[in-house]
């Protein structure tokens, strides 16, 4: 449930409802805005004698959230979630677009690909070192050298880079070297490496299961959140069904549903959504429209030479003409690409 506090509240009084649902043995989540404080208690089930909670000084209403996805519900906060990453603000009424190739390949093609996306307006690099693919005998990454050279593209072109964890032990090392933490499809209900990016307090992108209910996606960001981490955006990369001519089917459903659940920025993957570089201008504009708060798009120098996603990869043309239209559709839903 949360307790939303009277506007003129005194710390005394924040303090006794904290201390006493502490004593209570519940997790407390605090959130202090300009006008109210709201303190959000997250419990194991047990029940918490709500009519004590509304007696206490200073306590305005007592709101329970019904919810399972509690912290990352909009019961517990009606404001869209809204940080920086870099000099870009995530969540407002600006769109983020990040873009680069599925896989960091060598130095000077995640160099001169950075230069090639930065020059048609992204402003946050994407690029997997740690790669999870489906054959063990596919191109699995270049690991930390890959992380390496992500790093020297940012120092040349000022992007903050998005890279994929793949597993608790690794989250130190991809933390010292990424601005945000991809969570892949395959790992969205890998719950070690959840509480493990929780923990790091790095932003997270937390991409949807393939398979997974829009529930559970939101279940998988509470366990981020449940650690004080609030930087996290959901990524909608779309879904299994029975359509082959895509590899994937895009749920623009979800994204409208995400933001009506949640405050949390939600982010479209129209790459993988669709899975052929033919379709994803399409499906970009479409999220847009949709509402996303931005979009997260592979683009590659050579997409035929491409070690991973060549097919769905848009070559650097391609990508800066898209982001031309992107701007339009922003506008058009009151929103802007800077
Ligand atoms: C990727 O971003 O390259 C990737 C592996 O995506 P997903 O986890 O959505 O399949
Ligand atoms: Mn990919």
């Amino acid at each position: 449930m949360i307790i939303i506090m009277k506007t003129h509240a005194t710390m005394r009084e924040k303090s006794a409802v904290i201390a006493w649902a502490e004593d209570a043995g519940y997790k407390i989540h605090l959130s202090e805005g300009s006008e109210q404080t709201v303190v959000g208690i997250i419990g194991d089930g047990r029940p918490l004698n709500r009519e004590q909670a509304a007696r206490m000084a200073g306590v305005e209403r007592v709101v329970p959230i019904l919810k399972p996805f509690k912290v990352a519900s909009r019961e517990f906060k009606q404001e869209d979630t809204v940080f920086p990453i870099g000099s870009h603000m995530v969540g407002g009424k600006g769109l983020v677009i990040m873009a680069g190739p599925c896989s960091v390949e060598s130095r000077s093609q995640i160099i001169e690909t950075a230069h090639a996306v930065k020059e048609a307006g992204a402003h946050i690099l994407r690029g997997g070192a740690f790669k999870p693919r489906t054959s063990p005998y596919s191109f699995q990454g270049l690991g930390e050298e890959g992380l390496k050279y992500l790093a020297e593209a940012r120092e040349e072109t000022g992007l903050p880079i998005i890279t994929e964890v793949t597993e608790p032990a690794l989250v130190p090392l991809v933390c010292e070297y990424a601005d945000i933490l991809q969570i892949g499809a395959r790992n969205m209900q890998n719950y070690a490496l959840l509480h493990a990016v929780g923990k790091s307090q790095h932003p997270v992108l937390l991409k949807r299961g393939m398979s997974s209910f829009i529930e559970e996606w939101l279940m998988c960001a509470e366990y981020i959140l449940s650690h004080g981490n609030t930087r996290v955006m959901l990524c909608e990369r779309g879904i299994r069904t029975f359509e082959t001519y895509t590899r994937n089917t895009f749920d623009i459903n979800a994204i409208a549903v995400a933001k009506h659940l949640s405050h949390l920025p939600v982010i479209a993957d129209p790459s993988h959504a669709t899975g052929k570089w033919e379709y994803v201008a399409a499906a970009t504009k479409a999220s847009i429209a949709a509402g996303a708060d931005g979009v997260i798009l592979e683009v590659h120098p050579r997409p035929e030479e491409a070690l991973s996603d060549g097919i769905q990869s848009l070559k650097p043309g391609r990508f800066a003409k898209l982001v031309k239209q992107m701007k339009a559709v922003a506008e058009a839903v009151d929103r802007h690409i800077d």
